[in-house]
């Protein structure tokens, strides 16, 4: 049996990659290419071996996020045994990824694959080559944590100061942090229809067909409306981004408030961000019926009149999942209902029938609330005056922020949810009722009553007021 001895590879002739990086935002990269290519030709000729593919990639110095099809398929291609050496003009134009580095450090050394740059700085095959490597890879992570943290404390001291967010500026505002009134608007909707019991989808929905998209043009969906509402900007709090590194390495950013007020105009007040923040934090709002997003107003409202099940709609009907119990034609029942609420609300005892007797309680609450505003306007006083610094409106801004957050929540609850309590408290309910969205309307109806629907021998014309059976909660 012959035994052959493993040949060293570089003795042999190397199959060699060339790896050439073309930055696109520098004028005159053409000619730099082309010198950068003849340069690692030259390597290549210089130590015999033989040019098997070239790769490039073109990256945009301005884009934070590079991603580099060629480099990728370059790794693999390596991985896959093309090719066992290659060129680039430098380390830096190889990858700017310590992490990265590193890998190439490791195949040279333990897989025998041969690393060097056209500008002589290493040449991966030898001890001092991969020293230098090393060296670098410790200076690039150094200067990444370094530059990491000095935008932190920089974004910090900005929040801390109260002043305008750099970089791209939110829906609602210039980069100056000058309202722009349109945008303003919308985003004024958008709280006021969730303070009003409309749910994030219903809300995107409504904005879509109306035809507003998002400052980059797109459709709202519940994310980019969750985004908008979750924002302290919006209040005028100035706040700035914390880079958290966990113990098993994972990256986390979470958002902090600064001591300072925003140097910018409000587009809501505290206390509506506030209440928005307590409802979204809210873990009832996801599995509240009225808080589900629906087409029809009944869907999963009405209640089948023999089995008490919810019923379902299709395009024309509402139905009895449960056993087809009945099977009504949508349309009427709808407008039935509607008008049913249209005309108990127009009735002068609304409000104390549906505040379950609870007038005094309101009125308590109401008291309380004030008392908190008060409070509150002698703080911000107190800080616009000097009395007191930053660190110490702060902690009473907060405290009373989230007394006032729970007293609203109270106040909200007292009247059956805040899309009732809105309602109730307008100038004129019933008018109120007709001007809102189906989100609301759903969540008002779900406080105020109970809709049964009997079942119809099939065939008979006509709607008949007497089969749909209303229970008032009041
Ligand atoms: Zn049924």
């Amino acid at each position: 049996m012959e035994i052959r001895e493993p040949r060293p590879r570089t003795s042999g002739k190397r199959k060699a990659a060339i790896y050439l990086r073309i930055s696109q935002d520098q004028t005159g990269e053409g000619l730099a290419i082309e010198r950068q290519r003849k340069d690692c030709e030259g390597i290549a000729l210089q130590k015999g071996w033989e040019i098997v593919d070239t790769y490039a990639d073109t990256v945009s110095a301005s884009k934070r996020e590079v991603r580099r099809p060629d480099y990728e398929r370059m790794v693999s291609d390596l991985h896959a045994g093309k090719f066992d050496a290659v060129i680039c003009y430098d380390l830096d134009r190889l990858t700017r990824q310590p992490r990265e580095l590193e890998d190439w450090v490791d195949l040279a050394k333990y897989r025998n694959i041969a690393l060097v740059t056209a500008n002589g700085e290493a040449d991966l095959t030898n001890d001092n080559g991969r020293l230098f490597a090393l060296i670098k890879v410790g200076v690039a992570r150094a200067e990444v944590e370094r530059k990491g943290a000095r935008q932190v404390a920089a974004l910090r001291q900005r929040a801390e100061r109260g002043g305008v967010p750099k970089g791209v500026p939110l829906t609602g505002y210039d980069k100056d942090g000058n309202v722009i009134a349109d945008e303003a608007k919308i985003v004024r909707r958008v709280f006021d229809l969730f303070v009003a019991g409309e749910t994030l989808k219903g809300i995107g929905r409504i904005l879509n067909e109306s035809g507003v998209k998002t400052r980059r043009g797109a459709r709202w969906d519940s994310s980019t409306i969750t985004g908008l509402l979750r924002n302290a900007r919006y209040c005028g709090r100035s706040t700035y981004r914390v880079r958290e590194v966990t113990s098993d390495g994972k990256v986390r950013y979470s958002r902090h408030v600064a001591e300072a007020k925003g140097n910018w105009e409000a587009i809501v007040s505290e206390n509506t961000f506030d209440l928005v923040q307590a409802r979204l934090n809210d873990p009832s709002r996801k599995t509240n019926r009225a808080g589900t997003e629906r087409k029809h107003l009944g869907a999963s409202l009405y209640l089948c009149g023999r089995c008490g099940g919810r019923a379902s709609r299709n395009s024309r009907a509402y139905w009895c999942p449960q056993g087809g119990h009945v099977a009504r034609t949508g349309a009427p029942i709808d407008e039935f209902v509607l008008r049913i609420v249209e005309a108990r609300l127009g009735l002068p005892d609304v409000l104390e029938a549906f505040s379950q007797d609870t007038g005094a309680l309101m009125l308590e609450t109401a008291t309380e609330a004030q008392l908190i505003e008060a409070r509150l306007g002698i703080v911000e006083n107190d800080y616009d005056e000097g009395v007191i610094d930053g660190r110490r409106y702060q902690e009473a801004s907060v405290k009373l922020r989230e007394q006032l957050a729970k007293v609203y929540a109270k106040r909200a609850s007292i009247v059956g949810g805040n899309a009732l309590a809105d309602v109730l408290s307008a100038h004129n309910p019933a008018h109120a009722f007709t001007e809102a969205t189906l989100g609301v309307k759903r969540a008002v109806i779900d406080a105020l009553m109970t809709v049964t629907l009997l079942p119809v021998p099939r065939g008979k014309k006509g709607f008949d007021p007497d089969t749909v059976v209303i229970e008032w909660k009041g």
